[in-house]
């Protein structure tokens, strides 16, 4: 039985994707089984309600015993505990490629398109499967979420195209049921600082620079802003606890498609380089910043290198 996952902190694409490539891996006659390795979103929730589809078990820890594929990453630094000892059979991914390595060959492919659901498309296609409605709501549900509905840069032709297509299978009105999705997304009403700083974080090691990444979606940015101190403080801590050279925690306006940062850590000073700007009170604004992928990491990484 082949173990299929995403990314730690899971967004819906991470956990769709593994749902939706097990589904695949099945009809091509390969057992399979989805998993997560954390708690979903709310907006990951929203789209597995909506669709009927059961939460995948939590996932903790692989060895050698195992036979994996990975989807939307393939960073061990942001994989399962024991990733390095089991048996890669097929990594799927949308991100850069880092901090991967295998004994033997594998099916690897990472494709330069806004979701790792459009790749999968792709594979349907390929391997003439068929999609059911409930996998072309889930596949729609993860192009509207990295995509933040069609309006982030990482959003290709060729992803919007495949989402229209996918909705029709899953019987939706994109417009309407994407801005329920993204909304459902944006309650952090009983998060606490830390689930915030933790519902969407990543580590990045850049040129021997350990930088934590975290992001969170809202309609407020004011109101997220209010948390301030607290937030600073559960940053610090882990900055302290996990050896940190940096930790920016973005707050994406997805209305408006601007995002506020807070920065802390020895390194701030290549945020300031990297968006030629002045840190006020430890925060930033960022104009029409909203993928971290395309419009932060690839920055940080320039300006981390002198
Ligand atoms: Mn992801
Ligand atoms: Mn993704």
């Amino acid at each position: 039985m082949m173990k299929i996952f995403g990314h730690q902190n899971p967004d819906t694409d991470t956990i769709t994707s593994a749902i939706v490539m097990a589904d695949l891996q099945n009809a091509l006659g390969n057992p399979s089984t989805a998993y997560r390795l954390g708690e979903l979103n709310k907006e990951t929730a929203f789209a597995l309600d909506y669709f009927k589809v059961d939460t995948p078990e939590l996932l903790t820890t692989v060895d050698d015993q195992d036979t994996v594929i990975l989807v939307d990453h393939n960073e061990f630094a942001q994989s399962v505990a024991g990733i390095e000892k089991a048996t890669p059979y097929m990594v799927v991914d949308h991100h850069r490629v880092a901090g991967f390595s295998s004994s033997e060959p594998l099916f690897f492919r990472i494709e330069p398109v806004g979701c790792t659901a459009t790749i999968l498309y792709r594979m349907y296609l390929e391997n003439n499967i068929e999609i059911k409605p409930e996998i072309a709501g889930l596949m729609a549900s993860a192009i509207v979420s990295d995509s933040l509905l069609f309006k982030s840069p990482t959003c290709t032709a060729f992803d919007r195209e495949v989402c229209l297509k996918l909705a029709q299978i899953a019987n939706i009105e994109i417009e309407t049921y994407g801005l329920d999705l993204l909304k459902a997304g944006t309650d952090l009403s009983d998060l606490s600082v830390d689930q915030m700083l933790t519902i969407d974080a990543k580590v990045f090691t850049m040129n021997g620079i350990s930088a934590r990444i975290a992001q969170i979606n809202t309609v407020d940015i004011e109101g997220v802003m209010t948390r301030q101190p607290d937030i600073e403080t559960e940053m610090n801590n882990a900055i302290a606890a996990e050896s940190l050279d940096l930790f920016m925690f973005v707050i994406t306006d997805i209305m408006n498609s601007n995002s506020q940062a807070i920065v802390l850590g020895d390194r701030i000073d290549l945020v300031e380089k990297a968006f030629d700007t002045t840190l006020e009170q430890h925060a930033a604004y960022l104009p029409g910043v909203v993928s971290r992928k395309k419009q932060i990491v690839p920055p940080l990484e320039k300006a981390s290198v002198s």
